[in-house]
């Protein structure tokens, strides 16, 4: 009997690459429904499966923000259980705190804390129903130590951290394993799709040139990061596909092999000061001018 497992998010990036990889499963262990808010970016998907048999793969519509949505992806399971689930979906919000909306920042929680949230409310009753399951949520070095220009999506990653920790000491009594996925910078559309303020924006003009001019540090230490450090998300699916495979899965993979070392600095010296220096100066190092 296949596994089935649901993943949300998939039109791109790890949600896409996830689902591809377990589709076209030699031994033909999954059938995978790929979730995605709109199905019109179904294509991408589907040039990546297109020599697969029918069996293994469903696109199904859903949006992690609506209920609605969720429910009615989760009446589209032919098999009326789900053995793995993948929260994947997330957005990012970058720029200074003081010009985030008030509805852009609720539009990064609804996604990223809620829609993880619900969308494991809505999976969970048939998981211990059945005494068993796995589920797996994409987390991010932003939850695990602060990012500046990144307070709401740590923010959103670090509460995502606390719903999982507390859920799977209940769940160790259903037989019901939770493990994050944690990954440091993805070559991914994340930084395409998310909600970023430009050096040019009129938003910004209020802000003041200390800020700005560590924002623009900001800005160029992101993007060598991401282009001499990122991982490709076949790296990120094998984890994903360790952590499924696992007996005894761990709550916490991180995708790089080990705890990134500025994380670990927050465990040695709880006080905390040590780590926001280092990662000021790691930052900012080429502001002394
Ligand atoms: P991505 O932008 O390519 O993929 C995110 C997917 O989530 C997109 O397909 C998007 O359409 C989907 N999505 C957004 N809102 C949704 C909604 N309301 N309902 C359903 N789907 C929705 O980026 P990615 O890097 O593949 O992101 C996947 C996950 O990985 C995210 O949770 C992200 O926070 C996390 N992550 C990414 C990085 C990185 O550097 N790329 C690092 C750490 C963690």
């Amino acid at each position: 009997e296949k596994k089935v497992v649901l993943i949300t998010g998939c039109s791109s990036g790890i949600g896409l690459s996830l689902a591809v990889r377990l589709a076209s499963d030699p031994d033909k262990t999954f059938k995978v429904y790929a979730t995605m808010r709109n199905l019109a970016k179904k294509e991408r998907l589907i040039e990546c499966v297109k020599s697969l048999h029918k069996d293994t793969l469903d696109i199904l519509q859903m949006d992690v923000t609506g209920w609605q949505s969720i429910l009615d992806a989760r009446e589209r399971v032919v098999e009326k259980r789900v053995d793995i689930l993948v929260c994947n979906a997330g957005v990012g919000l970058m720029g200074p705190l003081e010009v985030q909306s008030l509805d852009s920042m609720r539009q990064i929680l609804e996604v990223n804390l809620f829609g993880t949230i619900q969308t494991i409310q809505a999976f969970l009753p048939g998981m211990k129903a059945r005494g068993q399951g796995h589920i797996l949520v994409t987390g991010s070095t932003g939850g695990l130590q602060g990012l500046p220009f990144n307070e709401v999506y740590c923010a959103s990653k670090f509460a995502i951290e606390g719903a999982c920790e507390s859920l799977a000491i209940l769940l160790q009594h259903f037989n019901i394993h939770v493990s994050l996925v944690e990954c440091g910078p993805v070559n991914t559309d994340f930084l395409v799709n998310l909600q970023k303020a430009e050096l040019g924006d009129t938003s910004l003009q209020q802000v003041d040139d200390l800020t700005l001019n560590l924002y623009e540090k900001y800005l160029q230490h992101c993007g060598s990061v991401f282009q001499n450090a990122a991982q490709d998300t076949e790296d990120i699916v094998k984890v994903f596909l360790e952590a499924i495979q696992s007996p005894s899965p761990a709550f916490r993979y991180f995708t790089s092999g080990d705890v990134p070392p500025l994380t670990k600095l927050k465990a040695t010296e709880p006080g905390g000061s040590r780590y926001i220096s280092a990662l000021s100066k790691t930052m900012f190092s080429s502001e002394e001018q």
